[in-house]
């Protein structure tokens, strides 16, 4: 039985000039046809040998076999999925949404040949940095501005550039851990100067600070611990206290802001979260933040301060090897000028939009999507709470409304799954027996697709 199996296994040669596999020779390479055809007739050798093959063999069966194989690996990996999670700045689903309009300024500028680093008045090399640095000038109130990879790329930059082979002074309580097991230590490390912790977990003063100060400090560091919050007896030193410092003693004093807001998001009711505005008029020298968390841009670590300090930083060769590529120069530019009109970029910047929406529109929303739906018996629209994400305020809820499911005859957990394993797959928050999908995370889009899943599933 097993060798009469195992003469079946066809040659690769066969295979190969085979009629049926000039399909799959046109539409791949040769040398990923034969990798595909050899792990299937291995793979089929094995079962043979093992005794878990009984059948025959045909080149039918290892042709289809390896179309089915490689349409797999040329399948995407990175998919869309609709959150409705209520998480908006959410950091497995992507983080900020890009919208459409600042799309067609990117595929404008990556589709074509652009002036990423040409000056067109002058005819003469230009710099990639040049596109965006007086937007953020004119929305921060910052003398100069630069753009690199993330925030983490830009705490190691801006640290590396003014406190190299020296130290950095910075509060034991802002030794904070980000999502993705960005340390603050280990960054800090990396930059290369020793870090010189000061006060406590709970409470530092300023004489901490002032008594840390040394000839061989470079930098007061200050971290927004955006992600966490010591309650109760604490003591943070005021920024007014720290830029004195910096002034008296001649050290730079950099603020790594995080999430990096530009506007008040009080409206939204959020508690008061720093601007950077606020920041750089308060007398810091060097702010950094994120593109991709509150901002709604892409993902970029966004560098603004001192002119001098930001030039020292562009002249740094880490720079090189931490700079943007001209489509996140594009999507950050477009985002930006949304900026210069507060209700422009609330409703043009989809992470805005999300954290600005009323419960009032998101229940109007709930409550259309529901009517809309064909079974929607076990489906019920209810408060819900969503969360901005992204590390920002750990501690703060939105009020929100969503679709709220009671699933007949299977478990939550289980109608969840069916959600998740679709192809958009539609990621869905548990509450008890019921599935919750909150309306502030979905885009219109999305929502045509809920529909589309309810009516299969939820009968
Ligand atoms: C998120 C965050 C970072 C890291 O920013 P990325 O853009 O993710 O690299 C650094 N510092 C703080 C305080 C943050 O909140």
């Amino acid at each position: 039985m097993k060798q009469r199996l195992l003469r079946q296994l066809p040659k690769m040669d066969d295979l190969l000039g085979h009629p049926g596999a000039s399909g799959l020779l046109e539409s791949h390479a040769r040398t990923q046809v034969v990798a595909a055809m050899r792990d299937i007739l291995d793979r089929i050798r094995g079962e043979i040998l093992s005794d878990v093959r009984l059948t025959d063999v045909t080149t039918d069966e290892i042709l289809w076999e390896t179309e089915k194989a490689l349409a797999e690996k040329t399948a995407y990996r990175l998919r869309p999925v609709v959150n409705a999670t209520g998480v908006i700045i959410h950091t497995n689903l992507g983080r900020s949404l890009i919208s459409d309009r600042t799309m067609d300024h990117v595929r404008d500028v990556a589709t074509r040949y652009s002036n990423l680093e040409y000056n067109l008045e002058q005819g003469v090399r230009g710099t990639r940095y040049a596109h965006v640095e007086s937007l953020l000038q004119s929305l921060t109130g910052a003398q100069a501005a630069l753009v690199v990879n993330n925030n983490a790329a830009a705490v190691m930059l801006a640290l590396s550039t003014l406190a190299f082979g020296q130290e950095i002074v910075v509060s034991r309580g802002e030794l904070v851990e980000i999502g993705g097991s960005f340390r603050i230590p280990e960054v800090m490390k990396l930059s290369g100067a020793r870090l010189v912790e000061v006060g406590t977990t709970n409470k530092t003063h300023p004489k901490d600070y002032r008594q840390a100060l040394t000839d061989r400090t470079g930098a007061i560091l200050k971290v927004h611990t955006s992600n966490y919050r010591i309650m109760g007896f604490t003591k943070e030193v005021p920024v007014e206290d720290l830029v004195e410092l910096g002034r008296e003693t001649g050290i730079p004093v950099v603020y790594d802001l995080g999430s990096g807001t530009l506007g008040d998001l009080g409206n939204a009711g959020l508690p008061p979260e720093p601007t950077v505005r606020q920041q750089i008029a308060a007398g810091i020298d060097v702010v950094t933040f994120s593109g991709d968390k509150l901002l709604g841009g892409p993902q970029a670590g966004v560098i603004v301060g001192r002119r001098d300090l930001v030039d020292a930083m562009k002249d740094n060769q880490l720079t090189r090897a931490l700079r943007v590529d001209k489509m996140t120069l594009a999507a950050l530019e477009a985002t930006l000028i949304d900026y210069f009109n507060e209700d422009k970029a609330r409703h043009e910047i989809p992470t805005q939009r999300m954290i600005f929406a009323l419960p009032e529109e998101l229940h109007a929303r709930a409550v259309a999507l529901r009517e809309s739906l064909a079974h929607p018996e076990h489906i019920d629209v209810a408060a819900c709470q969503s969360q901005v994400g992204g590390g920002t305020f750990p501690l703060d809820h939105l009020d929100s409304w969503c679709l709220s499911i009671a699933p007949e005859n299977e478990s939550a957990q289980s109608l969840s799954e069916r959600l998740r394993n679709r192809e958009i797959p539609i990621i869905a928050r548990i509450a008890g027996d019921r599935v919750l999908l909150d309306m502030r995370t979905l885009t219109p889009k999305d929502e045509d697709t809920v529909r589309q899943a309810l009516d299969e599933l939820v009968r």
